[in-house]
């Protein structure tokens, strides 16, 4: 269908020097715990269900995770963390993503990504967000007619995610809604949960918890009719 043309179309993407450079360079030096494995090092697609009815918006992939197994999320910290919350409240198969092979599947659920390629320290610049924007408007563009609910996963996403929805036609409110923890926005018929990220520092130095973020998915999935 569309959507799989789009993971392909997004997968053959060159358009940011810096990035491509950084997720191949990444590939060939590698971390030791994978110097047996061959890396992805591509922009990674969006990972779930065609017709989700609720979408989740992360930061972009992690060299030695998404960037590696090439799917969201899958082989490193984050999507450990994030993996395990799904599964509890019922929108994963299983609770961990170890590769694209694994049979993990997700309930009316997609993860996508505001910036698809892996960024030096976590960190892309403004003009790659926007470089990457068309991506992730075209993705919700083709998840439109099921989407009900979206979780953004930190300020980034949120900021990136806005001016999509806005150009898209969402009802979004000028001044823009800011991006908090537990922020519940209504776009129309679109519901806007605002999570912290579930990165390690965040979760290290205690501003997020799973039950934090087992509270957001829980009213994301209610929110979403899942
Ligand atoms: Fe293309 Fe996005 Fe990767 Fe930039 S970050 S090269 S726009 S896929």
């Amino acid at each position: 269908g569309p959507l799989a043309e789009l993971d392909a179309a997004v997968t053959g993407c060159r358009a940011c020097p810096r990035l491509v450079a950084w997720r191949e360079e990444v590939a060939v030096t590698k971390r030791a715990a994978f110097a047996g494995q061959e890396y992805w090092a591509r922009p990674v697609p969006g990972f779930g269900a065609a017709d989700a009815a609720l979408a989740v918006v992360g930061l972009a992939p992690s060299a030695h995770g998404a960037n590696r197994t090439g799917r969201m999320f899958t082989g490193d910290p984050s999507g450990d963390f994030l993996f395990r919350v799904l599964h509890e409240v019922g929108l994963a198969s299983q609770p961990t993503s170890t590769g694209r092979c694994d049979g993990l599947t997700l309930r009316g659920t997609r993860l996508v990504s505001p910036v698809r390629c892996a960024p030096p320290g976590n960190k892309p610049t403004p003009a790659e967000r926007d470089t990457c924007r068309h991506w992730l408007a075209d993705e919700l563009a083709l998840l439109r007619p099921t989407l009900r609910a979206v979780v953004v996963l930190g300020a980034f996403g949120w900021q990136a995610l806005l001016p999509v929805l806005a150009a898209a036609g969402w009802p979004v409110p000028a001044p823009r809604p800011a991006f908090a923890h537990g922020a519940d926005v209504r776009l129309g018929g679109l519901r806007l949960f605002g999570c912290y990220h579930v990165s390690p520092r965040n979760v290290q130095t205690r501003r997020v918890s799973h039950a934090m973020v087992g509270d957001v998915f829980t009213a994301a999935a209610a929110a979403a009719g899942l």
